[in-house]
């Protein structure tokens, strides 16, 4: 990743100011007794690279903590509230105006972060800083199109086929596919509209059955994804006037 803070120089960020500026939305969360807790950010940082490298986007460091309160009941999950989220993700947003980036872009890989980043995106516009929010676009027509077990349902892939098989494609050396078990929950019809844990609907932690995954379905699925949000990209920036420059190559 040739554009990435992580190796990048002060000089380096300077230069590299009018691109676009792409920051992954991670967490600290249980996913199932066969993957580790970084889960959601090595998925994020992931994907984020593969669309800052086929943007000739900035890549910023990913956020290694999210709004992960309903696998709280799990031990190893560290969560960060809504509100203190939105905060950090507004502050990242206003350095990155600063600094002089046309837009920020979140990577978002953790569903208890779409709420706190699409306030972090509302209070950044009143502010004139322009923030698109991606949630792995397309996700769902290309599971059903490459996974072989079913979803758990509700737009939900926590630890399954998806997760897995993208673990294994980014960083296969964490993955303990002998404990991977399936485990098909029961969502209750009020399923997301009121604080709950998700312990109550999956002992394991695991929504839906990672044993079919394999690191060539994660390639193909990480592909989908970044074609889908290039497309986003491509409009958000029309919508916004920012010129192609910015962000091709
Ligand atoms: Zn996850």
């Amino acid at each position: 990743m040739r554009l990435s803070y992580e190796r990048m120089t002060w000089q380096e960020a300077g230069e590299a100011s009018g691109r676009l500026a792409i920051l992954p939305l991670g967490a600290t969360e249980q996913h199932g007794p066969h993957l580790p807790l970084s889960v959601d950010t090595v998925l994020a940082g992931g994907v984020a690279g593969a669309l800052a490298e086929a943007l000739g986007a900035v890549l910023l460091p990913a956020l290694p903590y999210g709004e992960a309160a309903t696998s709280e009941g799990h031990p190893g999950t560290l969560s960060l509230t809504a509100d203190t989220m939105a905060r950090v993700i507004a502050d990242i947003g206003r350095g990155v105006h600063r600094i002089g980036h046309p837009a920020l872009i979140l990577l978002n890989g953790h569903f208890g972060n779409r709420a706190p980043a699409a306030q972090a995106a509302e209070m950044l516009a009143a502010e004139g800083i322009a923030v698109l929010c991606l949630d792995y676009p397309g996700l769902e027509d290309l599971a059903g199109a490459i996974c072989e077990s079913e979803a758990a349902g509700n737009h939900f892939y926590h630890a399954d086929e998806v997760e897995t098989s993208m673990m294994l494609a980014l960083a296969p050396e964490v993955v303990r596919m002998e404990r991977a078990v399936a485990e098909y929950p029961d969502f209750p019809a009020d399923f997301g509209s009121r604080p709950m844990l998700l312990r109550e609907l999956s002992e394991s932690g695991t929504f839906g059955d990672p044993r079919p995954s394999t690191a060539e379905k994660g390639r193909a699925l990480i592909d989908g994804i970044v074609a889908a949000a290039l497309l986003e990209v491509a409009a958000f920036c029309e919508a916004h006037g920012i010129e192609a420059g910015a962000w091709q190559r």
